[in-house]
């Protein structure tokens, strides 16, 4: 192994480490006779507290990672309760901690993004619900589906029918949403059924309020310990014979159980209107775009009250069958509100309905789309269907149009729906070709970026090689200008995923993997099984120091907080910080180890070519080391802040373009993306081609010098120190300069 050092742009003192949650965390301490302010996914974590939930885990991810971010944060307060907080090393170990659950009476919660988490968790999901569980155990799922979606579009919906889980869609009210957190917990303990909440991108970020209740501390807790294990119990095992009666269980007692706790408890919300031959059953997170539509239609107030009868499934699984008939029974027609595909609630309806022979019409899927978001447009089309197939004389101009506010709001969204049509037709047409797309992009100064620059050096000299690519901030550079990466087959997966190629290719195959990635599932998945396979391949492993991606959060190989806090003089003498990555590798029998800095970008290249070309036959890792630029300037900004506020010298780096020199070629920008490396005007007006430039939001990453030298581009790239508060000298230095700068001027 070689190993450079420094590698980790660490900066001095007094530093702020992190985004601070202090003021969510005095919202989690409000108690009774107080009104908690806020948003969605923090009146979840608050109602875990009033739940007197015991432990809570999770993985950080979209839309949930802020419940435990803040967790994660508000540790000291946690122990005070007695409440265990851990953050977990993948989903899979957050859903087996749940296992705490099936003996002892320990309410647990843990958190993830769906539906990728929930895959990785599957395994341990099966195992919890086979044998049920004694203390309640909810898991809060940010339901990534949709505009804005970062993952797969699947449903977690599948998950709870597969496990026999209970399926919390609570509508996107703050009370609603806390009070069906305090009912998931009691839901699982009456069912024995672990209970998933499901919460979509929008009810995560709803704001409202709602009135707080004293959080309990549990019964069982870090400061009121068992004294004693459960008995031995092997029906409390997934294990043949006893998951034969699981089976029956689930379907003979829990299920049961719990369509008794949701109707007892009326957790399913029944909402008249005055069109009592119609009906609209929603799932729960869906009902405020449903409202706003019915609104759109006429056929809701200011207020929301809807004309048409709506059944608001705030549990969506299980549904209970008499609830469903009672609400479809009379009618003229109902319209089945589900987002995603397969559509398994209109399924399931659909047969409860044809068993008890119910005879009401039932439009779902037919009238609205199998994919995609329900938005408030699309499900106002839908609802016009919808009103239009049952109750034709609603919509005017047909025979027997009613009167009043609903036939105004039809005609009118009628009108508001084929103008959008219109008006996006209009915009098409007038474009002769497709406006550019915008892809989201690694942030400027990203540690990343110069990795991906030397990639592409190195293969203009030894050919294209397959780039197995994984979850990330590095999956940017599948976008331009690098265009790397062949497949991403989950989070760590990247080398497991070419194993299968680098047996039938001429040229060795790469694979790409974030520490976050590694420490998540690449380490047993790929690493371990690629040495055990003796497999030739290239891995390369992004070390910032964070689960960036995710929201910088810390991971066993980020540097300790000492690093963090040291000094000037101390930070500056630093050689190391955390080795934890390599030192596994190594430990695992990893032969051929680099670590390079990553803006170091022609050592990065040279690197790479020696990985592809060695005669060593094995897996070559090299660990491209460079700190998450996003953290580093959360950690810096402050602190240059308060230099400059006492009046101190401080120097920032920047990188310019000199536009006499600028060829207008823009390799520099092929082979970097950097942001603020952009184009401008040509000062020559001899020249028609765009200069490139520097604008002001370059931090002097040093990528742009880095390229200019290892791709010999033209030598107009320079680096400027910017001097805040100089000394006397400098000034006088500086004057001196223009001057004679002005002198040589022609005149
Ligand atoms: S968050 Fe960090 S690692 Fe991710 S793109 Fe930004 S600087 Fe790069
Ligand atoms: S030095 Fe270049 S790559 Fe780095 S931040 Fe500035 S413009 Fe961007």
């Amino acid at each position: 192994m070689t190993a450079e050092g420094p590698h980790w742009p660490v900066e001095p003192g007094g530093l702020r480490l992190e985004v601070s949650f202090s003021k969510e965390i005095e919202s989690l301490r409000l108690g009774a006779g107080q009104t908690f302010h806020g948003e969605g996914i923090l009146a979840i974590t608050k109602g875990l507290l009033q739940s007197g939930v015991a432990y809570v885990g999770g993985y950080q991810g979209a839309p949930v990672s802020h419940l435990l971010d803040v967790m994660v944060q508000a540790k000291p307060y946690m122990d005070e309760l007695g409440v265990h907080v851990e953050a977990c090393a993948n989903e899979a170990s957050a859903a087996a901690m749940l296992g705490a659950s099936i003996h002892y009476p320990l309410r647990g919660a843990v958190t993830w993004k769906s539906i990728v988490g929930t895959n990785v968790a599957s395994d341990a999901l099966s195992n919890l619900a086979s044998p049920g569980v004694k203390g309640g155990a909810l898991i809060v799922v940010g339901e990534d589906y949709g505009e804005g979606a970062s993952v797969i579009q699947e449903r977690t919906h599948a998950y709870a029918l597969k496990s026999t889980m209970c399926l919390l869609d609570p509508r996107p009210d703050l009370g609603v949403m806390v009070k069906m957190v305090e009912h998931g917990f009691r839901l699982s303990e009456a069912s024995n059924m672990p209970a998933i909440l499901e919460l979509r991108i929008r009810a995560c970020h709803v704001r409202g309020s709602f009135e707080a209740k004293d959080n309990l501390a549990p019964p069982v807790s870090t400061r009121a310990l068992m004294e004693n294990p459960a008995g031995f119990d092997y029906a409390k095992l997934a294990h043949p014979p006893v998951t034969f009666r699981h089976e029956k269980l689930k379907s003979e007692e829990r299920i049961p159980a719990a369509r008794k706790y949701i109707l007892d408890n009326a957790l399913n919300e029944l909402l008249p209107g005055r069109h009592e031959d119609l009906g609209i059953i929603v799932q729960g997170g869906l009902y405020n775009a449903l409202v706003r539509s019915l609104q759109q239609l006429g056929l809701a107030d200011a207020f929301g009250a809807s004309e048409i009868p709506i059944l608001v499934l705030n549990v969506a699984f299980p549904l209970v069958p008499e609830q469903v008939a009672q609400f479809c029974a009379g009618k003229r027609g109902v319209l089945v509100v589900e987002e995603g595909q397969p559509e398994y609630i209109e399924q399931e309806i659909a047969t409860l309905l044809r068993r008890r022979d119910i005879q009401t019409r039932l439009h779902g899927k037919d009238l609205l789309p199998l994919g995609g978001e329900y938005t408030v447009e699309v499900l106002a089309q839908g609802l016009l269907g919808f009103v239009e197939s049952v109750r034709p004389e609603l919509v005017e101009g047909l025979a027997g149009a009613s009167t009043g506010s609903a036939r105004t709001g039809l005609s009118s969204a009628k009108a508001w729906l084929a103008g959008n049509r219109e008006r996006r037709a209009a915009v098409a047409a007038q474009l002769d070709k497709p406006l550019p797309i915008r892809p989201p992009g690694f942030c400027v100064g990203c540690p990343e970026r110069p990795v991906f620059s030397a990639m592409k050096l190195m293969q203009q000299e030894i050919g294209p090689v397959h780039v197995a690519a994984d979850i990330g901030c590095h999956a940017f550079g599948t976008f331009e200008p690098f265009s790397q990466g062949h497949s991403i087959l989950g989070y760590g997966m990247s080398l497991a995923s070419r194993a299968g190629v680098s047996p039938m290719m001429q040229r060795r195959t790469m694979a790409i993997m974030g520490d976050g990635g590694f420490w998540h599932n690449g380490l047993l998945t790929g690493v371990q099984s690629a040495l055990f396979n003796g497999d030739d391949a290239v891995l390369v492993i992004f070390k910032n120091g964070y689960s960036s991606a995710t929201g910088t959060q810390d991971l066993i190989s980020t540097p300790g907080s000492a690093v963090k806090e040291m000094t000037a003089d101390k930070v500056q003498s630093l050689t190391h910080t955390n080795t934890t990555i390599e030192s596994t590798l190594q430990g695992l029998g990893v032969k051929w180890l680099r670590t390079v800095h990553t803006y170091h970008v022609d050592k990065m290249r040279s690197t790479l070519k020696e990985a592809f070309t060695t005669d060593f036959d094995g897996l070559k890792v090299i660990v491209a080391e460079g700190e998450c630029q996003l953290e580093r300037q959360r950690r810096i900004k402050p602190w240059i802040a308060s230099l400059l506020q006492k009046g101190q010298r401080v120097v920032r780096v920047k990188y310019g373009v000199d536009e006499d020199v600028c060829n207008g070629d823009h390799a520099c920008i092929r082979l970097s993306g950097c942001p603020t490396l952009t184009l401008k005007d040509n000062p020559d007006p001899l020249k028609v081609d765009p200069v490139a430039t520097v604008i002001d939001g370059c931090v002097g990453c040093g990528l742009c010098g880095s390229n200019a030298h290892a791709a010999t581009l033209c030598p107009s790239f320079y680096r400027a120190e910017v001097i805040q508060n100089p000394k006397w000298h400098e000034r006088l230095l500086a004057g001196v300069r223009s001057a004679l700068v002005r002198a040589l001027q022609p005149a």
